[in-house]
């Protein structure tokens, strides 16, 4: 399953605040327009999600972080970028990932970010950004009061209205400088902490510089400030030339990945790229010659979107017969079947999909979606309880609740309905449905009861800021 959604978290303004400050030099009232904003896209899939965790877990152990629960979020964009936001998870695009050849490149970029988690820029970068945007509101209005105040002598003096520009434009100079000089300092401390955790993990540092120095190399090139990974990692050469000196020391920079991760890695990117990228895209990186089992997969997914649902069936079963205990290869199978109408049919693959995979949550709720789907009353009790315990350990997806919802309402269950679509509502960050549903909720539960309480607590809830 890959699924596209809106996380219930904000958007990550710090670099777009970064940006603002440090690049456009826009005026401040876009920052607000910056903080209206939803959360960003989020892809879901436990494939994915398995594979950068099984990236990231070494690198945050070294980094002494692994107590801290830190998750990474795939965000459904296309472009290279990868970024922390708040202390507590690493965004990647899902372009990063196409773009990582080896598991080593993206292993690389996840350790850097580490650099910066550990390292506590974000808390320091938030102090560093009052401060300058403090500054750059208080320049503003000096500039601007300036340049009234020139108006206002009938125009005949320009001395005072260019005296104004002067005072706008001089300060916000200074704010970029400083904040540049800062990010770089930061970006080459991230850089030794990641050089440092790959050694620790024993892992090569070559993904990492070979990463870096292809964007400082496009960087030569592009516009300034066109590549948002350029924009929240500038990478001019003195940074590059530091890197290459510290790499130069590792004692594993010749080690190579592990075909078997490298395999994983790449059918990951195959999955990524026939469900996000065009048809025709999937088969120029995929053609129909390659027989690898990523191109398989890659075609077996493209088959199903855009085809028919017989031949990617056949697809699939000839990739469960090279790996029989591969769970994705079974859910896709059960996806397929569930997409196309067939939810009976879905359901025995997604059993096996949820078994092999120690109960994946996101798989899970794939199965209870199904088991509601069928118009089976049999079902419905079943569902409930997968969802339940989907929702338990995957407290964010919104999905779930929706498909919880739907149970309840088969059953006549209609205060829990209600509740579970406030919750879908809520975590979508779509407050208002959230808070009507809650409250017609409230009305059908008891004062008091566990089902009461949480519709209340959904009908008092203050709309996030952070
Ligand atoms: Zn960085």
């Amino acid at each position: 399953m890959l699924l596209r959604m809106a996380t219930g978290a904000r958007l990550p303004k710090l670099i777009a605040l970064v940006t603002a400050i440090a690049f456009a030099l826009v005026p401040v009232a876009s920052f607000a327009q910056e903080q209206a904003g939803k959360g960003p896209p989020v892809l879901r899939d436990t494939e994915t999600e398995q594979l950068l965790r099984d990236y990231t877990r070494p690198i945050l152990r070294a980094a002494g972080l692994e107590k801290q629960n830190i998750q990474v979020v795939i965000i459904n964009d296309s472009v290279f970028n990868a970024f922390v936001a708040d202390g507590h998870r690493i965004f990647v695009n899902y372009g990063a990932i196409l773009q990582s050849q080896t598991p080593n490149q993206l292993i690389g970029v996840l350790a850097h970010e580490t650099g910066h988690l550990a390292g506590g820029h974000l808390a320091k970068m938030h102090q560093q950004l009052a401060n300058a945007q403090t500054q750059l509101v208080i320049a503003t209005l000096l500039g601007v009061g300036a340049i009234a105040a020139g108006a206002t002598r009938g125009g005949s003096d320009n001395g005072l209205a260019n005296a104004g520009a002067a005072a706008l434009s001089a300060p916000q100079s200074v704010i970029q400088h400083t904040l540049l000089s800062y990010q770089r300092a930061q970006e080459e401390q991230a850089d030794r902490a990641g050089v440092k955790f790959l050694t620790m993990t024993g892992q090569s540092p070559k993904g990492m510089y070979d990463t870096f120095k292809r964007f400082a190399n496009e960087s030569l090139f592009a516009a300034e400030g066109s590549d948002p990974y350029l924009q929240s990692h500038p990478m001019p050469q003195e940074r590059v030339d530091a890197l290459q000196q510290l790499v130069k020391t590792s004692p594993y920079w010749d080690k190579k990945d592990d075909p078997a991760l490298q395999l994983r890695h790449d059918m990951v990117r195959a999955k990524i790229s026939a469900f996000m990228e065009r048809e025709s895209t999937v088969y120029r990186r995929y053609p129909m010659s390659d027989t690898s089992l990523p191109a398989r997969y890659a075609h077996a997914i493209a088959t199903y979107r855009h085809g028919d649902l017989h031949t990617a069936l056949t697809q699939i079963d000839a990739l469960i017969q090279v790996q029989p205990n591969n769970p994705y290869f079974h859910e896709l199978r059960g996806q397929a079947l569930l997409e196309g109408g067939k939810p009976a049919e879905a359901i025995a693959p997604l059993r096996k999909a949820v078994q092999l995979s120690n109960n994946a949550p996101l798989i899970e709720m794939l199965l209870g979606q199904a088991l509601v789907a069928t118009d089976n009353g049999a079902y419905t009790a079943e569902a409930i309880t997968i969802l339940k315990a989907a929702l338990a350990r995957e407290t964010e997806a919104p999905l779930g609740y929706t498909q919880l919802a739907m149970a309840y309402a088969k059953k006549g269950d209609y205060a829990d309905a209600d509740l579970a679509s406030a919750q879908a509502a809520y975590l979508r960050g779509d407050n208002k449905t959230a808070r009507d549903l809650a409250s017609r909720a409230k009305t059908r539960f008891a004062v008091g009861t566990p089902g009461w309480v949480k519709a209340d607590d959904i009908v008092t809830a203050k709309p996030s800021s952070h």
